[in-house]
């Protein structure tokens, strides 16, 4: 058996991985080994443990439709020699022609380092492009511009362990027990051991903010103007550390007296953010001198108009307590992907050079001397929503997308589509063919997936890891850094010519190295793997830099600014003001001095006139799903695409739980609410500016708020992702788009017969999914099942219905309100459709296990029996727990109590927290990777409620 440390491919938190392989011996000459996997005990980001995804990285491998070789178009299969020569020969065509400007690069923070490093050295060295961006843009650059403003440099000061050692951790827009699972659990931990507070900042009652001590539901977008009077609070209370602010910090009084005139007292700021004075004061009295505070935060911040403002509100406050560099205190950015801080070191976002580098003079002869690079570029180039909108403009010739599939991930998908469609040359380098950016490539190139790939990554705590090869490449994949490489040299570019990952890195370390030696100042540093050996970096351990000599490697639990030297021009942290109109919420409408709130005035308009829509995520998914969707057990949470909308609001607009809405950006009206049929659509039946996605009522959200997860795409659903109906307004100072809050039009929908499809008629063999099977269906979802698949439809009419289901019936019957229909071979079921004119509930997963079985009385007695039970929500992923199971439990648990009189001593509170403990003992649920927890502990007191509701309840018969 051997044994390789690698890393998770998803989060931020950046978690060790052990694949256990056998040998040759121990695996029989079998040609498809059984790996293992399990945490890293040695890993100081995760110490052995992992969440539901991260366990369940061996079963990303098995890609249904992975791409295996280079394609021109969709069609013609290209040798890898052809498809370099194409590209290259294009993109020095199009250098000729229109500049170099006019070729752009794409790229991801799911690259490793060295690939990144590659294609930032090809375009901004060598092809002279400024025009590289990467979709870390879309999740952490309003982070990357507050800490240059407030540091000088794009450094996350703290590590994890600070979050252990902290007395308060306070999440800002951050839904960590689902974003970060891994590093929730550690601050649920600390609370355990010696009490540390976790405080939610978020509008939304999230799985985080049900297990936090203290949750300020605030107003959205009116964080800034809650740590602005948090500045207010400490300076008014004479609890500065007035010996840093002198010493090392400039601008504080000024940063304070536009604090001041944005939330001037407690009130003022409890009134703007809509939360109680006594809430907001106690809030504030948990940042003082002798406390220890990390206030962290993730997309809720990042994801606005002013997000780069709001971060800087927050470090204002910690720098203001001197929190900086301290062990257990201070600010901290959470990262979204596993390498998008590997990406800002090499220089991915288009307003960088490597090393966390600008483009002065000095700066830019460094990298240019470093390089031999002929063409370095003079400035920033164009971010993400610039990018695109310059190609849909004609401005950009030639696109090269890495590891990213933008017509999903970035807002306004619409006119990201358009801008592909219109780019005269795409190449797309991913690991299947399928992504909705695919369809409009020119060439694809088979990259290599997780598992397959070599190289380092860096975390949230800037740890250094190794991502190592587990096994073979398939098919013709290879690595991005080697495609970028082969392309650069039939460009004619010298510098290109790496024997492997560790050269890549050895370079970029040394590219450090004479940056460090130039700009002492600055404390990214990884100079000590300048002169690393193959060897060496093959046995990497996990590093956190800066790592200025050999003897660092291997630290961890660094902190960086200890000495209170910045790498700002005067070495002294700086203090931000607010820009005018920074404290406005997210839709932009607040005004500066906060005293006006959209949300207030809708009270009045009414609802159906103005609501606003957070684009959010699943528990179980990642990203769009390219990686995730085809694991049966990660897509059981959540089956199609949802809406989560408060029951108030859905019902004045005549929209049931478990019915269709429609979300259109406002200012394209719907002309009937209630009719699809006469919605302004494209050619597949859907508007091109809106979203259609599945109620589910959910009373904890605010009455004008609605939630759409982000990683549907019409690769998995006909009608697409939460992009459409998102427009790409922006952070001014970041260009971080916005995704948070943005006004929209919602309406009912009415697809009156719905049906899932089982087996055969799904004909996974040759067209799929995404290539609309079903040409009249107005909904249609692919879900991956452990035996097979199933398909949800829907059609405006059971006309339509069954001449779209165009399978072979051999029995067709009607059981209550559904139409069954089979078909049959040899006296198997090979195919099951059922329609109904209301959403069907019932247990896919089983009913899919029927398909090849003899059609007997039997089975037909159990799918009956199967439609009587419905369907019940999987709570627990890890072990595939319902709520219907969590419920029985709780119905045996109380009646056992009863029985018993055990429980009669203790309160209501206690006997719900006891019962949650029985459950999961029984059950096991929510108690492996521990993500869930909160949906336990939601669906355990629901259904106690329910039995008090109904009946005497043990712990209130005392009572
Ligand atoms: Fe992977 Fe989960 Fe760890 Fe994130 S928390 S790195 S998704 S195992």
């Amino acid at each position: 058996m051997s044994l390789k440390r690698t890393s998770c491919a998803y989060c931020g938190v950046g978690c060790g991985v052990m694949i256990a392989s056998p040998s040759d011996e121990e695996n029989g000459g079998s040609s498809a080994p059984h790996l293992s996997l399990r945490g890293d005990p040695e890993h100081p980001a995760n110490w052995g443990d992992l969440c539901a995804k991260g366990e369940r990285l061996l079963d990303s491998l098995p890609l249904p439709s992975r791409l295996l070789y280079p394609q021109q178009r969709a069609t013609k299969a290209l040798s890898w020699s052809d498809a370099i020569t194409l590209i290259a020969d294009t993109f020095s065509q199009t250098i000729i022609e229109h500049g170099p400007g006019s070729v752009a690069f794409y790229l991801s923070g799911q690259l490793l380092t060295e690939d990144y490093y590659v294609a930032n050295k090809l375009a901004k060295g060598f092809i002279g492009t400024p025009n590289v961006d990467t979709n870390s843009r879309l999740c952490m650059s309003s982070a990357v511009s507050a800490h240059i403003r407030a540091f000088g440099e794009d450094v996350v000061p703290g590590c994890y362990q600070d979050f252990e050692l902290a007395d308060v951790v306070v999440l800002v827009g951050a839904n960590s027990a689902w974003t970060h699972p891994v590093l929730f659990k550690r601050m649920l931990a600390a609370r355990a051991s010696h009490g540390c507070k976790i405080v939610v900042i978020d509008p939304l009652s999230s799985a985080s903010a049900k297990r936090a001590d203290l949750h300020l539901a605030l107003r959205p977008g009116t964080d800034s103007t809650l740590f602005a009077g948090l500045l207010v609070h400490l300076a008014d209370n004479d609890l500065l550390d007035n010996a840093f602010i002198d010493g090392h910090s400039d601008g504080f009084y000024p940063a304070l007296t536009r604090a001041r005139a944005i939330a001037p007292s407690i009130e003022r700021v409890a009134g703007v953010c809509g939360l109680s004075p006594a809430a907001v004061a106690q809030f504030y009295r948990w940042y003082q001198p002798s406390l220890n505070t990390v206030t962290a935060s993730c997309q809720g911040v990042n994801q606005s108009i002013s997000g780069t403002d709001c971060t800087n509100a927050i470090i204002n406050v910690h720098l203001a307590l001197g929190q900086v560099g301290r062990a257990g205190a201070g600010f901290f950015s959470l990262t979204g992907q596993p390498n998008a801080m590997g990406g800002r070191e090499v220089g991915g976002l288009a307003t960088q050079l490597a090393c966390h580098l600008g483009f002065s003079a000095p700066e830019r002869q460094i990298v240019q001397d470093f390089w031999q690079a002929p063409a370095l570029v003079d400035g920033a180039g164009l971010t993400a929503v610039e990018l695109f909108d310059a190609i849909e403009q004609g401005d950009i010739k030639a696109l090269w997308i890495l590891g990213t599939n933008p017509v999903v991930s970035l807002p306004d998908s619409a006119k990201i589509a358009r801008a592909l469609e219109a780019c005269p040359f795409v190449v797309v380098s991913d690991i299947t063919a399928d992504t909705d950016t695919a369809q409009y490539a020119d060439v694809l190139l088979p990259a290599q997936g997780w598992g397959e790939k070599s190289g380092t990554v860096t975390n949230s705590e800037r740890c250094i890891s190794r991502q190592r090869s587990v096994v073979t490449a398939k098919g013709q994949a290879k690595s991005d850094w080697w495609a970028l490489c082969q392309v650069a040299k039939a460009m004619g570019f010298i510098g290109f010519d790496y024997d492997n990952s560790a050269a890549i890195f050895r370079e970029f370390a040394g590219l450090s190295k004479v940056v460090n030696q130039a700009f002492p100042a600055k404390q990214f540093s990884i100079a000590a793997f300048a002169d690393i050996t193959d060897i060496e970096y093959d046995a990497l351990v996990p590093t956190q830099w800066p790592v200025h000599h050999k003897a660092q490697i291997g630290q961890q639990h660094q902190r960086v600014f200890t000495h209170q030297r910045f790498a700002t021009e005067t070495g002294r942290a700086q203090f931000v003001c607010a820009s005018e109109g920074s404290s406005h919420n997210a839709a932009g409408i607040l005004n500066t001095h906060g005293d006006h709130h959209p949300l207030e005035e809708l009270a009045t308009d009414g609802r159906s006139q103005g609501l606003y829509l957070n684009s959010g995520r699943s528990r179980d998914q990642w990203h769009t799903m390219t990686r995730t969707g085809h694991i049966a057990s990660l897509r059981a949470a959540q089956t199609e695409p949802t809406v989560f909308i408060h029951p108030d609001t859905a019902r004045d607009l005549g929209i049931e739980n478990a019915g269709f809405l429609r979300i259109a950006r406002v200012g394209e009206p719907i002309t009937d609410k209630r009719q699809l049929d006469m919605i302004p659509a494209s050619a597949d039946g859907v508007a091109a500016d809106s979203v259609i996605g599945r109620a589910q009522f959910d009373d904890s959200l605010p009455p004008h708020l609605l939630n759409m997860p982000m990683h549907w795409s019409q690769q998995f659903s006909l009608t697409g992702g939460v992009n459409l109906a998102l427009d790409s307004r922006w952070d001014p100072i970041s260009k971080q788009p916005a995704f948070k809050c943005q006004r929209v039009d919602v309406s009912a929908v009415s697809i009156p017969w719905q049906g899932i499809v089982f087996g055969a008629v799904v004909n996974p063999a040759n067209e799929g999914i995404g290539q609309r099977t079903f040409p009249n269906a107005l909904w249609q979802v692919q879900q991956t099942l452990t035996t097979g698949e199933c398909i949800y439809l829907g059609f405006s009419s059971q006309v339509l219905a069954l001449q779209s289901l165009n399978f072979e019936r051999s029995l067709s019957w009607h059981y209550g309100s559904h139409q069954i229909s089979c078909s049959l071979s040899q006296g198997k079921l090979v195919a099951l459709c059922i329609l109904a004119e209301h959403a069907i509930e019932i247990d896919v997963a089983v009913v899919a296990s029927l398909i090849g079985e003899p059609m007997v009385p039997a089975l037909v007695k159990r799918l009956h029996q199967l439609l009587l039970a419905g369907n019940s929500q999987i709570i627990c992923a890890c072990t595939g727990v319902t709520a219907s199971q969590i419920n029985d439990a709780v119905n045996q648990i109380i009646q056992q109590t009863r029985a018993q009189g055990a429980s009669t001593s203790l309160s209501a509170n206690a006997f719900d927290d006891e019962t949650i403990d029985k459950v999961q003992q029984r059950l096991g649920c929510g108690r492996q990777c521990g993500s869930c927890y909160s949906e336990v502990q939601t669906e355990v007191r629901a259904q106690i409620s329910h039995c008090r509701k109904q009946q005497v309840h043990p712990a209130e018969e005392v009572a």
